[in-house]
């Protein structure tokens, strides 16, 4: 047995077939035609490009339009003149061979984009090294794809491209494994969208499994069984069926309406910390998003991002919900999350200090930067704004008026924003439960954040393994609380979300639903058992 990281969940059983890559020898030897040379290289950029544009059609029709729109990418780099013409000017001038010109050409380029801040700019680099192979591999003559003869085949590779997995016979392969990668390598997202499970990160698989091998494949635990005896292999032919039969049942859920057994309609989002990560939410089935995590956006950088930049990220999500709901939280820094490059103070109990609302009405400016990106971002979708950390109405009134000058400015400059954005705040802190009853009458919408919520009401750090015993999120005083707040905005005709992880806890749900809540907000892996849950509610 080895083990690996899971990257796409499932079980498999079947037949290796190794991908190793045909080898590209690079060598110095200078040409001395160079317009043969440069003629092969003008034929090989062109093969790459059909092959490209036939790659591109296909996955538009097998897998989606989205999905494709990176073959675009690549055969824009194939048309790119700076690249092109640098490396035809490698062979013109410096009369290296075209497999030399161009390693050396893209080399570069793919180093000034690994060193780029933009997380955009440095998948350039990972685009470009795609392109650089498959070019490269039709300069040497080699054969760029992976034919599969056989059903059930299990495919095994150091790593795999886009263009690699694009290419694959989708109903012969059945699992994918790989010596490199983690949970987001493009291997990885490819094996979730096919829907068959994936172990990556293995180190060295290629080397331990031979063409034919019998493998099970554990997408689940990671681990990976080769060749099994028969009572092994039938004990996972019984989990293989059980759990293809559970997915089935709840992917008839993905388009279904959440209503429970009486016909209260109930809405179940997904909490995300990316704005990519609304892709799977609406896999998921998920009424749009009941909390994004803006902080998520303001991390590993050297400074804050720019409204432009969060106005791109907002209408992002926005574009990408179908209509559906799309509730931002604004930035909830301090605590456990710190930025470096804001120099907050080190305090003796971060939990309860300078953080999330109280540092955003005090430091005004950043704060405005992220209120104007999302009034501009309004117009792209259905928008609601909730202030993190409220523990009283001042600060809600504070932060409405600070949205007011953001308007007022937008409209001096004469940029528009939606007129029914809802304003609402997260009940986390238990004196913003108590006190729902006064907050409830100004506010929109109620989301409440189970995962402070509990650690203020019991005194009990979320962070700390040795009370973790304390932390319960069904202790009366934290249910009463979550009664409290629910009676108060219903009684003002407001709705009521969760987005704290009890939202997803499977013994919380049903008591939630009793109490009336009307917003479950989770991650998106557990919208679909949570739909099938409610809809078995009275
Ligand atoms: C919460 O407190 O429940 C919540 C959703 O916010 P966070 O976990 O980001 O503090
Ligand atoms: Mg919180």
């Amino acid at each position: 047995m080895k083990n690996g990281i899971p990257a796409s969940k499932g079980y498999a059983i079947g037949e290796v077939l190794l991908q190793i890559q045909d080898q590209v020898i690079i060598s110095d030897e200078l040409v001395t035609d160079i317009e043969a040379e440069k003629n092969k290289f003008v034929a090989a950029v062109k093969l790459s490009k059909n092959q490209l544009e036939k790659i591109k059609v296909d996955t538009e029709q097998s897998i989606g339009v989205d999905e494709a729109a990176i073959f675009e990418a690549h055969i824009m780099l194939l048309e790119d003149p700076e690249l092109m013409t640098s490396i035809l000017s490698e062979i013109e001038v410096n009369r290296k061979n075209a497999i030399k010109a161009t390693t050396l050409v893209t080399d570069k380029f793919i180093t000034i984009f690994d060193a780029m801040e933009d997380e955009y700019l440095r998948e350039r680099a990972t685009d470009l090294k795609d392109v650089a192979g498959r070019l490269m591999g039709n300069l040497a003559g080699n054969r760029n794809e992976i034919l599969i003869h056989k059903d059930n085949t299990v495919v095994v590779a150091h790593d795999l491209t886009p263009s690699d997995t694009a290419q694959l016979d989708r109903s012969k392969v059945v699992a994918f494994l790989t010596d490199v990668g983690g949970k987001t390598s493009h291997t990885a997202i490819m094996a979730r969208i096919m829907g068959i499970p994936a172990v990556v990160g293995m180190r060295d698989i290629t080397t331990v499994l031979k063409n034919g091998d019998k493998v099970i494949v554990d997408g689940i635990t990671g681990s990976v069984i080769i060749n099994p005896n028969e009572t092994v292999l039938s004990e996972y032919y019984k989990k293989r069926k059980d759990y293809n039969e559970e997915i089935e049942g709840l992917k008839k859920l993905r388009s279904t309406e959440t209503t429970t057994k009486s016909g209260k309609r109930i809405y179940v989002a997904g909490n995300i910390g990316r704005p990519e990560d609304i892709d799977q939410v609406m896999e998921n089935g998920g009424d749009g998003v009941g909390l994004f995590r803006t902080e998520f956006l303001y991390m590993d950088r050297k400074e804050a991002p720019s409204e432009q930049e969060q106005y791109e990220s907002y209408r992002y999500v926005l574009e990408h919900s179908e209509g559906k709901k799309v509730v931002i939280r604004t930035l909830d820094i301090g605590g456990d999350k710190q930025l470096p490059y804001l120099n907050l103070p080190v305090e003796m109990n971060p939990f309860l200090g300078y953080r999330a609302i109280r540092f955003c009405l005090d430091q005004k400016d950043i704060f405005k930067v992220q209120l104007r990106a999302l009034l501009r971002a309004s117009v792209h979708g259905e928008l609601s704004v909730m202030f993190p950390m409220i523990s009283g109405l001042e600060e809600f009134l504070s932060a409405k008026s600070l949205v007011r000058e953001c308007e007022l400015e937008l409209e001096a400059e004469g940029i528009s924003y939606s007129d029914h954005i809802e304003w609402g705040i997260m009940v986390e802190i238990p004196s913003a439960a108590i006190c729902a009853d006064l907050l409830a009458r100004h506010v929109d919408f109620f989301s409440i954040g189970t995962n402070d919520l509990i650690q203020y009401t019991l005194a009990v750090d979320r962070m700390s393994e040795k009370v973790s015993y304390i932390y319960d999120p069904m202790h009366p005083a934290v249910l009463s609380l979550i009664k409290m707040t629910i009676d108060a905005a219903h009684k003002y005709g407001k709705w009521v979300g969760m987005c704290g992880e009890m939202a997803g806890d499977e013994t919380a749900i049903p008591i939630l639903v009793e109490y009336g809540l009307d917003e479950f907000s989770m991650n998106a892996s557990s919208i679909l058992p949570a739909k099938r849950l409610i809809i078995n509610c009275e």
